[in-house]
């Protein structure tokens, strides 16, 4: 495939022209981020040289070493440059985009363009993949995102699935909105039926259950966040 001969041609170009930790064939899934960022603006038609030229103007070192080896998978254990081992040599991506900016072909500008684009890609939640993996319900809330003032919920209810409770608890109000499939309301003996596309809010220690008596799947989002009156937990 074509992407997979641009990626040989990379590491050939970059990793074992320029890098020092590059062992062919070992654990080659895994990319560092001097690689990743060469690659990214290298798709975006930036010119990278990858050749053994002169570094003519300032040296970017600090600015590289602070805004993008932090966001690095090597960083904390596996990269003696960013563990500030004395005389360690950084990576080869780190070395061309250190030349790139030296010698004008690449920005601070650029860099925190790409420095935005990991903090967007970090800001992406697979939130019903991880649903599936937790047995049908997965909570997007302050662990991931350190804040409290909002969360959500992602659900996918199994056909015939039933007591699926939805509660704001105390100092909360939730919408409960169905995303697909069919599903009952039932709430105080009552019981409506809810479509695709309709949603309903509760507060606080309001309460209901929810029961997919249909034959297909039913996926559901609650997006929640603290009541204007009520006390926070
Ligand atoms: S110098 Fe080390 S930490 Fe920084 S991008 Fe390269 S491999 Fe990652």
């Amino acid at each position: 495939m074509a992407a997979d001969r641009e990626t040989q041609l990379l590491r050939e170009k970059l990793c074992a022209a320029f890098c020092s930790f590059y062992k062919p064939g070992k654990n080659e899934d895994l990319t560092c981020l001097g690689y990743r960022a060469v690659a990214w603006f290298a798709a975006a038609g930036r010119e990278i040289r990858f050749t053994a030229e002169q570094h003519r103007g300032r040296d970017s070192s600090g600015l590289l070493s602070g805004r993008l080896c932090p966001h690095c998978p090597f960083s904390a254990n596996d990269c003696d440059y960013a563990a500030g081992v004395e005389g360690a040599p950084p990576c080869g991506g780190f070395i061309l985009l250190n030349r790139a900016l030296g010698n004008g072909r690449l920005s601070v500008d650029d860099i925190g363009k790409y420095e935005l684009y990991l903090r967007m890609q970090g800001q992406v939640h697979d939130v019903a993949k991880a649903a599936r993996e937790k047995g049908g319900e997965h909570v997007l809330g302050s662990a991931d995102l350190h804040t409290h003032a909002c969360y959500l919920i992602y659900g996918i209810m199994k056909p015939g699935e039933k007591e699926r409770q939805v509660r704001p608890g105390s100092g909360h109000e939730e919408i409960f909105c169905l995303v697909s499939g069919r599903v009952v309301v039932r709430r105080d003996g009552l019981c409506i039926p809810l479509e695709a596309g309709q949603a309903f809010h509760l507060r606080g220690d309001e309460s209901c259950m929810i029961e997919n008596q249909d034959a297909a799947e039913a996926v559901y989002i609650i997006s929640g966040g603290h009541g204007g009156t009520a006390v926070h937990h």
